[in-house]
C-alpha cells in the first residue's frame, strides 16, 4: 500500500513517555533541568543537559541503557510491523533527537520499518558527549510559523512530504500525534487524509477548540490498545477505496475502444 504514508510523532505516541524527560529524570538531573527550563528553549536546554551529564561522568552507554528501558505499550510495535508489512510508507516527525529515536527504534527492532526520521540532528563528539542541534537553524532565519517552537515546525515537514507526492503520484497521509506541536502538521492535512490525535492530550484539546482548522477526517485514540485497530482500519479503508477507484478506471478504459470501433452502433434503450 505505497499510497498510504503513515506519519508518527515519537514521544507519547510511539513510546509512552517523553524521551527527553525520561533521560534527564533517569540520570538524576531533573532539578537542574527544571531550574534552567524558564531561561532556555527546550532544544538548546537538552544540548546543555547532555553537557552537564557528561561533566558528571555519565557516558553514552549510560544514556543508551536508559533509552532501552523506555516504556512502550505492548501493541505499538506489532501495529507498526503490521502497517509496514502491508506496504505503507512509515515516517517519524519528532522534536526529540536522532540519537534517542534511533537507539530506541533499533532496540525495538523496528528502525527499518521507517523510510524517514525527521527530527533534531545529534551526534556523539570526540569527548563522548552527545550534542543536540535544532532541526531548523533559527539563529540564521525563522521558519515563520508562530504556532511552533523556533527549532521545528512539523507543518513545514508535512508540506515538504506533500510536495514530494507531486512526483510520486497521489498518496494519503495518516498522522498520529499527541502534543501541541502536532496541531500545525494536522492542520496541513487534506480532506482525503486522516488525523489521529491522542485523546485528552494537548493536540486533541487544540482540535476540540479549533475543529474548523482541520480538513482531514479525525480519529482519536487513547493508548496502544486503540492505536492499533484505529490505524489498521484506516489503512484497510484507504486500500479498499483505492482498489474501487482503480476498478472504475479499468472499466472506463474498456468502454473507450468499443466506442471507437463501433461508432455507429445505436444505443440500446434502458430496461430491454
Ligand atoms: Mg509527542
Ligand atoms: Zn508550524
Amino acid at each position: 500500500m505505497a499510497g498510504v504514508v503513515v506519519v508518527f510523532d515519537f514521544d507519547k505516541t510511539i513510546i509512552d513517555i517523553d524521551s527527553d524527560n525520561w533521560v534527564v529524570d533517569e540520570l538524576g538531573a531533573t532539578d537542574l533541568f527544571n531550574q534552567l527550563l524558564p531561561t532556555m528553549f527546550w532544544n538548546s536546554l537538552m544540548d546543555r543537559m547532555m553537557k552537564e551529564l557528561h561533566a558528571q561522568g555519565k557516558t553514552i552507554e549510560d544514556i543508551e541503557d536508559v533509552l532501552k528501558r523506555v516504556p512502550i505499550h505492548p501493541r505499538v510495535v506489532p501495529a507498526i510491523k503490521t502497517a509496514h508489512s502491508l506496504g505503507c510508507d512509515l515516517r517519524v516527525v519528532s522534536d526529540a533527537n536522532l540519537f534517542f529515536i534511533e537507539t530506541i527504534l533499533n532496540h525495538l527492532g523496528i528502525r527499518d520499518c521507517f523510510t524517514e526520521i525527521n527530527t533534531n540532528p545529534s551526534y556523539v563528539d570526540e569527548d563522548g558527549r552527545l550534542r543536540i542541534f535544532p532541526f531548523h537553524d533559527f539563529h540564521s532565519s525563522s521558519h515563520g510559523c508562530n504556532l511552533c517552537p523556533p527549532n521545528m515546525c512539523k507543518g513545514k515537514i508535512i508540506e515538504r512530504i506533500q510536495a514530494s507526492f507531486a512526483k510520486e503520484g497521489q498518496k494519503r497521509i495518516i498522522y498520529l500525534g499527541d502534543g501541541s506541536g502536532d496541531f500545525c502538521p494536522m492542520s496541513k492535512l487534506k480532506e482525503v487524509d486522516y488525523a489521529m490525535p491522542r485523546k485528552n492530550f494537548p493536540v486533541w484539546d487544540l482540535i476540540s477548540k479549533n475543529p474548523e482548522l482541520i480538513r482531514a477526517e479525525i480519529h482519536e485514540w487513547t493508548d496502544g490498545n486503540e492505536l492499533e485497530p484505529v490505524m489498521l482500519n484506516l489503512i484497510k479503508k484507504i486500500t479498499f477505496q483505492d482498489s474501487v477507484q482503480l476498478l472504475s478506471v479499468d472499466c472506463k478504459f474498456e468502454t473507450i475502444p468499443m466506442a471507437v470501433h463501433e461508432p455507429l452502433r445505436p444505443a440500446l434503450p434502458v430496461n430491454q
